[in-house]
């Protein structure tokens, strides 16, 4: 039965023993050496830093090895992982540290650095200098890894914390996600569903379906929930094997696509994006690759079409979900995927979908209003923010903060997200249909819509806009185009030309909060 908590996926991963589970660079690491390493670490923590259940250990590293035996030795050891975003500045970095109260830290060697002198014990990994003062080396630490190690002595029940997932912060300030372990252990349900779906749509039996084994090129970070869960825990779940890299490069991908004979890309559609746009594309031998899947953010329907056109026999993917969904709660693949290019897909098995209307009343096929869900996966609520909780989590069901449309077959339509709608004198507008429109003009590069305050309309219709390298529009040229295309009331009143490329989070989000303090001053 499905694994509900850390420990009873991590029993599970011997069954795949001797298979590789982790490749990086020149080190393969196999299930079973993987389990006794994590194994280890829980044994540490508990003897040697006093880790009691719940107490929290924070994770601020690249997408080494050892951030996954750090995650899953924390997270058996009963305490509750904090895996940092490893781009936060020292600032930012402090905040996740006294936010989530870590009682130890385990860092790569970049990280040590930036945190010297830091209030929290330190474990490093990959250092290349010194070590910050009574920091200890993630090795020493670690010590002998005996075959017959065994997991601490320690209660974990489905309904106790397992780790906290800060959320992007596009909309704010990050938010820590309070994922249980049962959401943890249930996640890889979520996959196994959508792979299951997507091959017995294309006529396959579910044995079919299982197919060789999935070797998965992991190009975002482990930190956001797309790398973890998504990713990781479905691989542990499934057996297959994991391919890691330094840091996102498309060439480098292209490489061990062909060296570690990968079968699944899997990333941000940005990755996919800029994987098939690489200039060394076709140098390489890809012929291994089997599905090319993204999610986290919006897919541009054109990403389905690139795929189709160069690699036409691999299936493509588009998952939606959320950091407080564990990353997959919706899924779009295959056969589907091509006949709705535009749709993010189906709720996985585990999933409820609803849309509803500004009061909460369910709303019919077809009508627009904020994207509801529940389900095995989807957290309960925040760390240390009641308010939020109480806003986003109502009567059992994650209010998603996205507007959507579901139509008569149950496909689901992303439109925008609530807080990136604006009212203009009563009416909505949606800045990502008002973006659409200037991306269809040839000199425009990147466009970002956002409300500015208006005395009488409440909000005014503000966008900016960067142009193509060497090509020229001025305001009224553009006005004049989305005239064309989009009504008059949503034609931006004022258009503001950058000359750097607008702010993206690693997910590829535009930052519009920074976007509208630059422009507002506010
Ligand atoms: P914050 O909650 O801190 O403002 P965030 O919502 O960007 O940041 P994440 O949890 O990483 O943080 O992202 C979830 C959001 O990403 C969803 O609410 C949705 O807006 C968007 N998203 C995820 N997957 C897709 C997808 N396949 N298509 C369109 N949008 C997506
Ligand atoms: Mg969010």
């Amino acid at each position: 039965h499905a694994p509900k908590d850390v420990r009873a996926l991590l029993e599970m991963s011997r069954f795949h023993g001797e298979n590789v589970f982790i490749a990086y660079e020149d080190e393969h690491i196999t299930f079973e050496e993987h389990f006794r390493r994590a194994v280890t670490l829980a044994n540490r923590l508990v003897d040697e830093y006093g880790v009691q259940k719940g107490d929290r250990v924070a994770l601020a590293m690249r997408n080494f090895p050892e951030w996954i035996v750090s995650f899953f030795g924390a997270a058996a050891a009963g305490a509750v992982v904090v895996p940092l975003n490893a781009w936060w500045t020292r600032q930012e970095l402090e905040y996740g540290l006294s936010d989530s109260g870590a009682k130890v830290l385990i860092a790569d060697g970049e990280r040590a650095e930036r945190l010297a002198g830091v209030d929290v014990p330190m474990i490093v990994a990959r250092a290349e200098g010194d070590l910050p003062a009574g920091a200890r080396a993630f090795a020493d630490v670690l010590g002998e890894v005996r075959a017959d190690v065994t997991m601490p002595a320690i209660d974990l029940h489905p309904d106790d914390d397992a780790t906290i997932f800060y959320t992007s912060g596009t909309t704010g300030k990050p938010k820590g996600a309070l994922v249980t372990q049962r959401n943890l252990g249930q996640s890889p349900m979520t996959v196994a569903y959508a792979l299951l779906r997507t091959a017995m749509r294309a006529g396959k039996t579910a044995a079919e379906a299982a197919g060789p084994r999935r070797v998965t090129l992991l190009t975002v970070p482990l930190f956001h929930v797309t790398g973890c869960f998504a990713v990781l825990t479905a691989t542990v779940f499934t057996g297959g094997q994991l391919v890691l890299m330094y840091k996102w490069d498309p060439d480098r991908a292209l490489q061990l696509i062909e060296r570690e004979k990968v079968t699944v890309f899997n990333g941000v559609p940005t990755n996919a994006w800029q994987l098939l746009s690489a200039p060394s594309f076709g140098k390489y031998d890809i012929s291994s690759l089997n599905s090319v899947s993204y999610g986290g953010a919006p897919a541009p329907p054109k990403l389905v079409e690139r795929i189709t056109e160069l690699l036409p026999k691999r299936t493509p993917g588009n998952g939606y979900g959320m950091t407080e969904t564990t990353a997959l709660a919706v899924f779009n693949g295959g056969v589907d995927y091509l006949e709705r290019p535009e749709s993010i897909g189906l709720p996985v098995a585990i999933v409820d979908a609803k849309v509803v209307g500004p009061g909460g009343e369910d709303l019919p096929a077809g009508e627009v209003g904020e994207l509801c869900v529940k389900g095995a996966n989807v957290i309960k609520g925040y760390w240390n923010r009641p308010d939020a909780t109480a806003m986003t989590f109502v009567d059992g069901w994650l209010h998603t903060g996205d507007m959507a449309r579901i139509d008569e077959d149950g496909f689901i339509y992303i439109v925008d997200r609530a807080k990136d709608m604006l009212i203009r004198g009563g009416e909505n507008i949606y800045c990502a249909e008002v973006e659409a429109a200037f991306f269809e003009h040839p000199a425009v590069d990147d466009a970002a819509v956002i409300g500015i305050p208006h005395d009488e309309l409440g909000e005014e219709v503000g966008a900016v806009v960067c142009l193509k390298p060497g090509a020229r529009a001025t305001q009224e040229e553009l006005r004049e185009f989305l005239a064309e295309r989009i009504a008059h009331f949503k034609v931006p009143a004022r258009i503001w030309f950058r000359e750097q490329e607008l702010p993206r989070n690693p997910g590829g989000k535009i930052l519009k909060t920074h976007l509208r303090k630059e422009i507002l001053g506010a």
